[in-house]
């Protein structure tokens, strides 16, 4: 392939909790220079709230986008310690990460939450990076595929067609994040098609266009044969988003399998 990959591949750092406002916005613009030649994938960051807006005010002239964390389906009110959508915009940002699993595992993330977060992020123009994944317990039981099934219909339930194609998927299988443990390839291939072929019977050849991409210790080293697969459109990283060595790296050799396959 080409230039033109449809879905354009996406590969998004999730910073977690982690970097003060001078080493995000520092982080933020490293990434930005040593990814500036590279124009066949979209390439964003996810800093922590405190540092959305002035990352984001550091990227304006750029490609490189920003994603928020998290984000709440209200737009005012008293909701203590919530960030609404309509802020995020704001802020400046272009993505939403939702449903991460630490936000379901730590913090009572359920569908439910999930499927209000993507339709409020849509409304503010803003796009959401859905996750969804099996835990390890899951996968051992042969449930893997049913449980990521259910999570994306939860997810869907309050989308319109229109609105679902804007949406990303970000498939993590909870086992994979942070662990140093990824999925191997073809143990993604499997989970990506099943989500292209539940997406496919919503939205039939409009599934195509949406990305759905891997996540779970996806390395500089790894990224490439996790690419090679047809329905991998890109990464959703943490660890290895957190260097601008290894994050520029990871996107370049990426970018570089995408362009092979
Ligand atoms: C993540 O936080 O979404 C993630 C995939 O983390 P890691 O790359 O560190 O496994």
């Amino acid at each position: 392939m080409s230039q033109s990959r449809v879905p354009r591949p996406l590969f998004c750092g999730n910073w977690k909790l982690w970097g003060s406002l001078s080493e995000s916005v520092a982080l933020a613009k490293g990434v930005r220079d040593a990814t500036a030649g590279v124009t066949a994938v979209d390439v964003a960051v996810g800093p922590g709230f405190v540092a959305l807006a002035a990352v984001a005010e550091k990227l304006q002239s750029s490609a490189l986008g920003v994603a928020a964390q998290d984000g709440y389906w209200e737009v005012k009110g008293a909701f203590t310690g919530e960030v609404a959508m309509a802020q995020i915009a704001d802020a400046g940002a272009r993505y939403v990460i939702i449903g991460h699993s630490e936000r379901r595992q730590f913090f009572a993330e359920t569908d439910a939450s999930v499927a209000r977060k993507a339709k409020a992020a849509l409304g503010v123009h803003l796009t959401p990076i859905i996750c969804i994944g099996e835990t390890l317990s899951e996968r051992d039981a042969g449930q893997a595929l049913a449980r990521v099934s259910s999570q994306l219909d939860g997810a869907m339930r309050e989308l319109s067609d229109a609105e679902l194609v804007r949406v990303v998927i970000a498939y993590e299988p909870v086992w994979a994040i942070g662990t140093g443990r990824n999925a191997t390839p073809e143990q993604a291939q499997e989970v990506h098609a099943a989500i292209r072929a539940q997406l496919s019977r919503r939205l039939q050849g409009k599934a195509q266009e949406i990305r759905i991409l891997y996540g779970g210790s996806v390395k500089p080293d790894n990224v490439a044969s996790l690419m090679g697969q047809k329905d991998i459109d890109g990464a959703l990283v943490g660890g290895a988003s957190l260097t601008v060595e290894s994050f520029a790296k990871l996107v370049k050799e990426g970018t570089s399998a995408c362009i092979r396959s």
